[in-house]
C-alpha cells in the first residue's frame, strides 16, 4: 500500500532522517505561520505541477490557498488533509530512492544528481546504483557523496543510507523515495519529499499499521512499470493466464491484477487508478469469467472509469458469467464494446499498440 507523504514523513522522522519541521491542516481557519509550504496529501506523484504544492509567502493568503488546494483533484485525487511545513532554504534538490530490483534479486539505492519535479527528464540510464546489503553503508556514503559532488557529506550520507535501509527493511517496504532530498544552504540534507510503499502480504506482522490506504482488496502486482498493456482479470490463474496471452501476443504487460471475488465497483476503480499511473499503457485488456465476481460490478466500474479518467486508454474486454447479460445491458448503453474471447482481445490491442 501507498503512503501519504506525511505517513511517510513519520517513520522517517522515527528512522532518524532529517525531515522539515510541519502540521497537518484540515480546514482553513488553521493558524499557521509563514513563509510556509502547503502540500496536498494525496497517494499520487507531480502534485508540484499540479498546484498541489504551493509556498505561501504572506498570510493573506493562506486562508484561499489552503481551501483551493483542498478542493483540487490530482489524478483523481481530492485530499484530506494537508501537510503545512517549513520553507526549506534549497541550495540543491538530488534524488534518493531504496528500491527492490526483482530480477536481480537485490536491495538498491537509486541517486541522481539532479533531482525534484524534472526527475523523470533524466536519462534513466544516468541514475547511480548501488546494491544494499546492509553492511556497506560506508563505501555506499562515500560513493554518494562524490557523486553529488558533496565532499563534506559523505559521513551525513553514509549515516542516512545506513537509516534508510534499516527503516525499509523493518517497515517491509517495497519503495522509499525521496525526492527532492533537499541540500539545504545551512548544509544541512533534508528530505523534501518522500513516497512509501509498504507489502501489504507482510501486514500480518506489522499490527502498528494505521494508514489511510488500507490493504489493497484486490492483487496487484507491477510487472513492468514501462509495460504497455494493464491487465484486469480476476482468480489469479485467470489473471496470470491473461498476463502470459499478453506477453505472447508480443507485447508487453504492466501488471498483473486479479479483482478477487469481493471484487465491487469501488475495488475495480481504484484498479484503474493504479493503472493510469503507469507512463506508457496505450492498451487494457479484461478478461473476466465471473463465478463469484459479478460481471455487472466490472461494468459498472469500467463505466465510471470512462467518466472519471479522461485518458483512459482503448479497453478489450471480454466478460463471461455471472450477471453477463446485465452487464453487457449497461455497457452497451454507454456504447462501449465488449468482444467474445481473449484471442479477439488481443488482436485488436496488438492493432492499436502498434499503430
Ligand atoms: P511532488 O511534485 O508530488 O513530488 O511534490 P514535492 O514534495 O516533491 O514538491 C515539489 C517541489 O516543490 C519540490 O521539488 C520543490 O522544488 C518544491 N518544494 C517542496 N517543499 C519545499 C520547501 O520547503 N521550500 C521550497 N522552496 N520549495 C519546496
Ligand atoms: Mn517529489
Amino acid at each position: 500500500m501507498k503512503l501519504l507523504e506525511y505517513e511517510a514523513k513519520n517513520i522517517l522522522h522515527e528512522a532518524g532522517v532529517a525531515v522539515p519541521g510541519s502540521t497537518l491542516v484540515k480546514s482553513a481557519d488553521a493558524t499557521l505561520n509563514v513563509p510556509i509550504v502547503l502540500k496536498s496529501q494525496v497517494p499520487v506523484g507531480g502534485r508540484g505541477k499540479a498546484g498541489g504544492v504551493r509556498v505561501i509567502e504572506s498570510v493573506a493568503k493562506l486562508e484561499q490557498a489552503i481551501d483551493d488546494i483542498l478542493q483540487l483533484a490530482i489524478k483523481g485525487f481530492t485530499p484530506k488533509v494537508l501537510l503545512a511545513e517549513e520553507k526549506l532554504a534549497i541550495k540543491h534538490e538530488y534524488y534518493l530512492s531504496i528500491v527492490i530490483d526483482k530480477p536481480l534479486a537485490e536491495i538498491q539505492l537509486m541517486a541522481h544528481v539532479d533531482g525534484g519535479v524534472e526527475v523523470e527528464e533524466n536519462d534513466p540510464n544516468s541514475f547511480l546504483n548501488i546494491a544494499l546489503d546492509g553492511s556497506n553503508a560506508e563505501p555506499a556514503g562515500e560513493q554518494l557523496a562524490e557523486y553529488f559532488d558533496l565532499p563534506g557529506q559523505s559521513f551525513a550520507l553514509q549515516e542516512m543510507i545506513e537509516r534508510l535501509y534499516r527503516c525499509f527493511i523493518r517497515n517491509d517496504a517495497t519503495l522509499l523515495e525521496i525526492n527532492p532530498l533537499v541540500y539545504t544552504m545551512g548544509g544541512k540534507l533534508v528530505a523534501g519529499d518522500c513516497k512509501m510503499e509498504l507489502d501489504n502480504a507482510a501486514g500480518f506482522r506489522h499490527p502498528e499499521w494505521e494508514f489511510e490506504d488500507k490493504p489493497a482488496d484486490n492483487n496487484f502486482v507491477t510487472l513492468n512499470e514501462h509495460g504497455t498493456v494493464a491487465t484486469i482479470a480476476n482468480g489469479a490463474g485467470l489473471a496470470m493466464a491473461t498476463v502470459d496471452a499478453v506477453k505472447n501476443s508480443g507485447m508487453e504487460p504492466a501488471n498483473f491484477l486479479d479483482i478477487g471475488g469481493g471484487a465491487n465497483t469501488e475495488s475495480v476503480l481504484k484498479a484503474f487508478r493504479r493503472i493510469m499511473e503507469f507512463p506508457s499503457i496505450e492498451a487494457i485488456v479484461i478478461n473476466i469469467f465471473a463465478g463469484i465476481t459479478r460481471c455487472d460490478e466490472v461494468a459498472r466500474a469500467v463505466i465510471a472509469a470512462k467518466k472519471e479518467m479522461p485518458g483512459l486508454p482503448p479497453l478489450f474486454i471480454r466478460l463471461a458469467g455471472t450477471n453477463y447479460e446485465e452487464a453487457a445491458t449497461l455497457l452497451k448503453n454507454e456504447h462501449i464494446v465488449t468482444l467474445n474471447s481473449l484471442e479477439e482481445c488481443l488482436l485488436a490491442a496488438k492493432e492499436t499498440t502498434n499503430g
